[in-house]
């Protein structure tokens, strides 16, 4: 799945949830969320991103790591 971090803290721009085919981005209290178990890896929200804050699982830079553990239990 793809994964938000943490440049979406406080930036909530959203994009991101008008270009999801399945609708597994949720609004959380500081940013949003990619729903693990819907997201289909289609690859869509990552370029509408205007902080560049989405990167597909095996990709998230070291410094982000945090947020795919972080991302999965937000859903569990
Ligand atoms: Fe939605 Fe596609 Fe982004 Fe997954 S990769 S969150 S399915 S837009």
């Amino acid at each position: 799945p793809f994964v938000i971090t943490s440049p979406c803290v406080k930036e909530k721009n959203g994009s991101c949830v008008e270009v999801c085919p399945v609708d597994c981005i949720e609004e959380g209290e500081d940013m949003f969320h990619i729903d693990p178990e819907v997201c289909i890896d289609c690859g869509a929200c990552e370029p509408v991103c205007p902080v560049e804050a989405i990167y597909p699982d095996d990709e998230v830079p070291e410094e982000e790591a945090d947020y795919i553990e972080f991302n999965r239990a937000y859903f569990s």
